[in-house]
């Protein structure tokens, strides 16, 4: 049993990339039909496309080429855009001339690294995708303690080349997420209770301003950048590579699913409250409630990363509450409950989501939460991420995440194939969510769904807004990079 398995057969995570080495150069291309960044329509020179190609050591792709079709496809399967233009970069050389080129000609930009955003961001129709996909690699170096990744890797990359040296930081839990995409937006994980979210682990990024200047943001250099980064999504730039701190650890966890029946989900929220609330940092705790065929259970999913002893002991007051009907807490290897949830919410899915932040948790907003999640059988799943530890011992202001006093992220996630009708499931998820907004404040970006409005964006930025306003006048003016929780430049 995955936690939050809801698809289970039928979709195939997306296949490796068998084009790589194409030839950039591109011949007798016509007139291209594209979109500007304010939507209107524009008609590309094809001599200007040959050069843009012509510049590139990756690929451009054009719709009809060989390989388009696979490289326009992102993770949520209800986004199925058509770029004009797909460059598929090898490094910040390939971005500094697709970021020129989408500039110069004012086209609609978006900028793709794991694909994994919720809300469709890393694509668009009739604009240019800078696709970092073809830069993929991690290097660490035990002895500084850092990990350095190109930008278009994967998490499960961070995590395997860490491991082997015991070594590890904190990223999301599916292995095939982006880890820039998740980075810049801030990055819980099984381990950010300890380590705080993975952008607090950044040292530095490179990154590729609109004005197509390589730029170095750190605590020393373009602090200010630096500091926008983390958390402020893509607004500023496209990041190229990001150097980790690293941490000594075990590469064995305790680790697995409890299960209990949903006749029991009251008491066992109140207690998991009672034990999340008071946890130390090496442990986080992920309950939720889900379908399975025989109907829903409440599960937590435990990881811990001390010593296996002192969780064995610490464990067991929540492992023998009621009477579990499931449990499979064991020592595992850190990267093999990395990827445990992978197949379970594969590329291809049409996938909805909404999230808030808990800042208390009460019991009628538990029993809230029971009552709305019962209403609509098989739709979707309430899961909570644990905050508190590490996330909260910096400061709101030190970065530009905000929401640093979530005690809890509650989501509302579900999954479904291309036969489902999209819309009636998605109003049936909207309507749950009205009735469990008011228990929350402030929202992760990361998770946020595809109606959320720039207005919703600026208002969960709280106290940074001003700053990230003023770091995106600076260096974006114009707004090239707008798919992301967007924050305008002043005009
Ligand atoms: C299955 C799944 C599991 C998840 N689990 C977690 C989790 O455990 N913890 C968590 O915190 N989040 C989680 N998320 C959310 C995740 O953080 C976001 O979806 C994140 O945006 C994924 O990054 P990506 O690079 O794959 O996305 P992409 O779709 O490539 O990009 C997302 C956004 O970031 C921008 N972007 C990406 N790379 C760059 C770059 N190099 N420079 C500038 N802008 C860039 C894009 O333009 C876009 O706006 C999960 C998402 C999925 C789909």
């Amino acid at each position: 049993m995955k936690r939050r398995q809801f698809i289970g057969t039928g979709l195939a995570l997306a296949a490796g990339w068998p084009f790589r080495g194409l030839a950039s150069v591109l011949n007798d291309v016509g007139d291209l039909p594209a979109k500007t960044l304010a939507g209107g329509d524009l008609l590309l020179r094809g001599s200007s496309v040959e050069a843009f190609a012509a510049s590139l050591r990756g690929d451009l792709l054009l719709p009809g080429h060989d390989g388009y079709d696979q490289a326009r496809h992102v993770w949520n399967g209800m986004f199925d855009k058509r770029p004009a233009l797909i460059a598929r970069c090898t490094g910040a050389s390939d971005v500094r001339r697709a970021v020129d080129f989408a500039r110069e000609h004012q086209l609609l930009t978006a900028v793709r690294a794991g694909g994994h955003s919720f809300s469709g961001k890393s694509t668009c129709d009739g604009g240019i995708m800078i696709d970092l996909q073809p830069m993929q690699g991690v290097r660490v170096d035990p002895e500084a303690r850092r990990a350095y990744l190109e930008a278009g890797s994967l998490l499960g990359q961070l995590d395997h080349e860490c491991a082997s040296f015991g070594l590890a930081t904190t990223a999301g839990t599916v292995s095939h997420t982006g880890a820039a995409g998740l980075t810049l937006g801030g990055g819980l994980g099984r381990l950010g209770r300890r380590f705080g979210l993975a952008c607090d682990n950044v040292a530095s990024f490179d990154i590729v301003t609109a004005d197509g200047h390589f730029l170095r943001a750190s605590d020393d250099e373009n602090a200010d950048l630096f500091w926008g980064l983390r958390g402020g999504g893509g607004n500023f730039g496209v990041v190229t590579a990001i150097e980790y701190r690293v941490h000594p650890m075990d590469p064995t966890v305790l680790a697995g699913y409890v299960v209990w029946p949903f006749s029991v989900a009251r008491d066992v929220m109140r207690h998991y409250r009672e034990i999340a609330l008071n946890a130390p940092d090496m442990v986080n705790l992920a309950i939720d409630l889900h379908w399975e065929p025989e109907g829903p259970k409440v599960g937590i999913e435990v990881c811990w990363s001390g010593d296996h002893a002192e969780g064995e002991a610490w464990l067991k007051p929540l492992r023998t509450f009621g009477k579990p009907v499931h449990d499979d807490v064991a020592p595992v290897p850190y990267v093999t409950l990395q990827s445990s949830g992978d197949s379970g919410v594969a590329a291809g899915g049409h996938y909805y989501v909404k999230n808030g932040m808990l800042t208390r948790l009460e019991d009628d907003g538990i029993d809230r939460i029971l009552d709305v999640f019962q209403r609509t059988p098989n739709l979707y799943s309430l899961f909570f991420d644990h905050g508190g530890g590490a996330y909260q011992r910096v400061a709101p202001d030190a970065t530009a995440f905000p929401n640093r006093d979530m005690l809890f992220l509650l989501g509302c996630f579900g999954g479904w194939s291309s036969q489902d009708n999209d819309d009636e499931k998605i109003a049936q998820m909207r309507a749950s969510w009205r009735d469990l907004e008011p228990l929350t404040r402030g929202f992760y970006t990361n998770l946020a769904e595809p109606d959320k409005t720039t207005a919703g964006y600026r208002e969960n930025y709280g106290g940074n807004l001003e700053r990230l306003i003023k770091l995106k006048t600076k260096y974006d003016p114009m707004n090239l990079f707008r798919l992301n929780a967007n924050v305008p430049p002043r005009a």
